[in-house]
């Protein structure tokens, strides 16, 4: 039977043409973004669409954005073999990470996917972005199961799992990339999938999708010579219950007595707080240096090769679902949940 794959537009620059009047870059219709892929009639598999109304640039995108996405493959689930979920690339690290921990027992692939120039432009890199992104959706292994059962993220000529990646560059066709983990396919004549680096479910394995996030977390980013005001007003935010300690290293912090104790403090007062390097390979790990035994004695999590993208999305999904449950959300803060951390 063919394959059937839903393509979900929510905007970006993949979708948006220039308008004639002010040059600037603004949602395409349908109808005019149909035009510039006549391939979809010609494809091999049957391709959907459902855009959303409005469609936004991604720099918009609030996580009530992220529940209607997962709404939306939880309504037409049993109706597609896949999913492609067209999204501008400035967030979508943060919303694919976001869906990752949202549908939980995924058997199916979701595929985020967008491009740096717009669809209807010469030399743009929309079309190879989309047309790949959904022939992985839909292709099956010789067991008939989905070849990648994840979410993740396609890019230039690259398949990554979503909660890895980071965008890091505003100019490349290249735009993400997973510094953590392996790609899970790779892109070229052929498509070479990596299986021993993908997810597959339990035989057993059935869709439950979280759809609570709480957004009352924050990052909070160390840097040479920061001030115990500019620290102490992001951990006193009113009824704040998580946050993303951006350190140095393996997970270093300047040795000042006023920066444990207010760490310190707001652990006490019930707020989480996740140890998370700046930088982007290599993973934290307390205890190596005094500098970060200190953060391990006032109670902060490590975590481990996480990207800051998974942790907070991930923060705010376990925060959402255990509302009561501080041991349960920082036990899972610890654990991989799908393929999102390594540790070490
Ligand atoms: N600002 C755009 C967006 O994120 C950029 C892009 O799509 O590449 O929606």
């Amino acid at each position: 039977m063919r394959a059937k794959v839903l393509l979900i537009m929510t905007g970006g620059t993949i979708s948006m043409v220039q308008d004639p009047q002010t040059g600037s870059l603004r949602p395409a219709s349908l109808d005019t973004f149909k035009h510039f892929v006549p391939e979809f009639s010609q494809a091999p598999f049957g391709v959907e669409l459902l855009a959303f109304n409005p469609m936004i640039d991604s720099s918009d995108v609030h996580p009530s954005d992220w529940v209607k996405m997962a709404q939306t493959i939880e309504q037409h689930y049993d109706e597609y073999d896949g999913f492609v979920i067209l999204h501008g690339t400035d967030t979508m690290s943060y919303s694919a990470s976001a869906l990752s921990f949202m549908l939980e027992d995924l058997t199916k692939p979701v595929i985020f996917t967008g491009s740096q120039l717009p669809i209807g432009v010469l030399r743009s890199d929309a079309r190879e972005n989309l047309q790949s992104a959904i022939e992985i959706a839909a292709v099956k292994n010789e067991n008939g199961q989905p070849m990648v059962p994840e979410v993740s993220i396609y890019f230039e000529d690259r398949l990554f799992r979503a909660n890895r990646t980071t965008k890091r560059n505003a100019e490349h066709f290249s735009a993400f990339n997973s510094y953590n983990y392996p790609p899970l396919a790779k892109v070229g004549v052929h498509i070479t999938y990596q299986p021993s680096f993908i997810h597959y479910p339990a035989a057993d394995a059935t869709l439950k999708v979280h759809t609570q996030m709480d957004g009352r977390v924050a990052v909070l980013k160390l840097f040479p010579g920061i001030t115990e005001p500019v620290v102490k007003a992001i951990l006193n935010t009113p009824d704040l219950r998580g946050v993303v300690l951006e350190t140095y290293g393996a997970g270093n912090a300047p040795s000042c007595e006023w920066l444990y104790e207010s760490l310190a403090q707001a652990i006490k007062a019930g707020i989480i707080i996740v140890n998370k390097t700046q930088c982007n390979t290599g993973s934290v790990q307390m205890g190596l240096y005094d500098v970060s035994r200190n953060l391990l004695k006032a109670g902060v999590l490590s975590g481990y090769d996480i990207t800051t993208e998974a942790l907070l999305t991930k923060m705010m999904c376990l925060l959402g679902e255990y509302p009561n449950d501080t041991p349960k959300v920082v036990e899972l803060l610890q654990q991989p949940l799908c393929g999102e951390l390594t540790k070490n």
